[in-house]
């Protein structure tokens, strides 16, 4: 049987020992799940406890918020792709170390060039500095759409942020609020093309909307 470019991929990174987290207790490399051809993909930190288990991200507590809130914006699972940006779990769920995140990054970015989504939403510091680019703090960032070259980022908090700080997860299902209506918003049909020639780059810039960018879905 063929592999499709993505389970070749995956396939590429089972037994994978570039970083030091292939020695430091990891039991599966978790790739990612849900739909190959999804135009929004979530993309969270590291597997924890229960997706190293079971092979699969968001799998656990945070992944039951995740469902939960991911309802609350019209989306299941069956619409999306779930991936992080470091494949194996950190001991004791520590922070990802730099070498780390370096050496999977690459792997992530592959990830969303075969899937192609037109949505890319971030949960916390960890995926939305590493997709963005910049060192930013994910509470100035959140709940706002930057235009990157071939996707539109959308910054959200990490749900397990909410489990620990009861007090975000107000926040949190806020800011799915705000997703739901940038999809409504971007699901309209687009405008007609005008003669005006499209905007050259892209960008990473805050939600501007352009005529050229209001298809998205
Ligand atoms: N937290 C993450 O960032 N990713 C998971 O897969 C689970 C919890």
């Amino acid at each position: 049987m063929t592999l499709t470019p993505l389970q070749d991929l995956a396939q590429s990174l089972v037994n994978c020992e570039r970083c030091k987290l292939a020695k430091l207790g990891r039991s599966q490399v978790v790739f990612g799940v849900g739909n190959p051809h999804a135009s929004i993909m979530f993309v969270g930190e590291a597997p924890g406890f229960n997706e190293d288990q079971k092979g699969e991200p968001f799998v656990g507590a945070a992944g039951k918020l995740l469902n939960d809130l991911l309802a609350s914006a019209g989306l299941s699972r069956d619409h999306i792709y779930i991936a992080n940006v470091i494949k194996c779990r950190p001991p004791n769920n520590r922070d990802p170390e730099q070498d780390e995140v370096e050496t999977c990054k690459p792997f992530l970015l592959q990830q969303i060039q075969l899937i192609r989504p037109k949505l890319v939403c971030t949960l916390g510091n960890w995926a939305t500095q590493t997709l963005l680019e910049r060192k930013v703090g994910i509470t100035k960032v959140k709940a706002q759409a930057f235009y990157m070259k071939d996707f539109v980022l959308f910054p959200l908090l990490h749900p397990a942020a909410a489990l620990h700080q009861g007090n975000l997860l107000g926040t949190l299902k806020e800011d799915f609020k705000k997703l739901k209506e940038f999809l409504d918003r971007h699901s309209e049909p687009a405008e007609p093309a005008s003669s005006a020639p499209a905007p050259t780059a892209p960008v990473v810039n805050s939600e501007s909307p352009q005529p050229a960018q209001m298809d998205l879905f």
